[in-house]
């Protein structure tokens, strides 16, 4: 069974059709990049199968189950989890400290607390080592890089238990380097989380991304490797504009 399944989604503002009976089924574990030029409706995808946004046609289907006309906060309690591009962090508190709120925003984990905290210091050490925050526990999260700042947004992702991770362009105006490391943190989530990442850095895409999905006018135009949708007609006059 797939983990995450739309169905026909769509969803019409005024009379555009940002997003136009798009189907697209990812399996456990999966990375899928989400490509397209602007205004393809790939943000609002994005809305849409967190909550943000409200489908006018179609279903999203999560581990099984309808989540189409779910709420937002019930949709991350579930699982889903959203990064944003400007990262939704505390910056007057410190790495530890916005970890810790995190996990505490996780409903149900207070039922023990002796199991909350043997848990959450196990789960911590693990994300710190994934982003490589660990020397950074109690820098204030306002003074990290922008490249930290956004490690430290996923690991707060991680720490909430998301399992399903969207991410808006997570590399935009990150150095060389961030985007790197970025990307073997990416890898290494994948298996045991499944995400759908936005990009326009081919390179990148090539580092984390099996198969690719291109969108354009809100609608799938090309599906497959990285390789099959490059050399696909329909894909170079979408990016031309022919
Ligand atoms: P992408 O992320 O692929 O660049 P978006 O999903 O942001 O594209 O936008 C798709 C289309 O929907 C664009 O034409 C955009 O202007 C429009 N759009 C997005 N959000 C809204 C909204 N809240 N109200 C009206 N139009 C919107
Ligand atoms: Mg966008």
């Amino acid at each position: 069974m797939a983990h995450l399944e739309l169905k026909g989604l769509s969803v019409q503002f005024g009379g555009l059709r940002a997003v136009d009976g798009l189907d697209l089924a990812l399996e456990h574990g999966e990375l899928r990049c989400l490509l397209g030029p602007n205004g393809a409706g790939k943000s609002t995808t994005l809305d849409l199968i967190c909550g943000k946004t409200e489908p006018t046609g179609g279903q999203i289907i999560f581990d099984g189950k309808d989540i189409t006309h779910l709420q937002e906060f019930k949709r991350a309690r579930s699982g889903i989890g959203r990064k944003f591009q400007t990262p939704a962090i505390f910056r007057e508190l410190s790495v530890i400290e916005n970890l810790e709120l995190a996990r505490s925003h996780k409903p149900g984990v207070l039922a023990s607390l002796t199991v909350f905290r043997t848990r959450v210091q196990g789960r911590l050490k693990e994300v710190l080592e994934l982003v490589e925050l660990r020397e950074h526990i109690h820098t204030k999260a306002g003074n990290l890089s922008h490249g930290q700042m956004q490690w430290l947004e996923i690991a707060m992702l991680l720490m909430q238990d998301a399992r399903l991770i969207l991410m808006d362009e997570p590399t935009a105006g990150m150095t060389i380097q961030e985007t790197e490391k970025t990307g073997e943190i990416f890898n290494s989530l994948k298996g045991s989380h499944t995400m759908i990442v936005v990009e326009h850095d081919m390179g990148f895409v090539r580092q984390i991304a099996e198969t690719v999905t291109v969108m354009d006018q809100g609608s799938l135009l090309a599906q497959g490797s990285i390789q099959e949708v490059e050399n696909d007609p329909a894909v170079r006059a979408a990016y031309l504009g022919d």
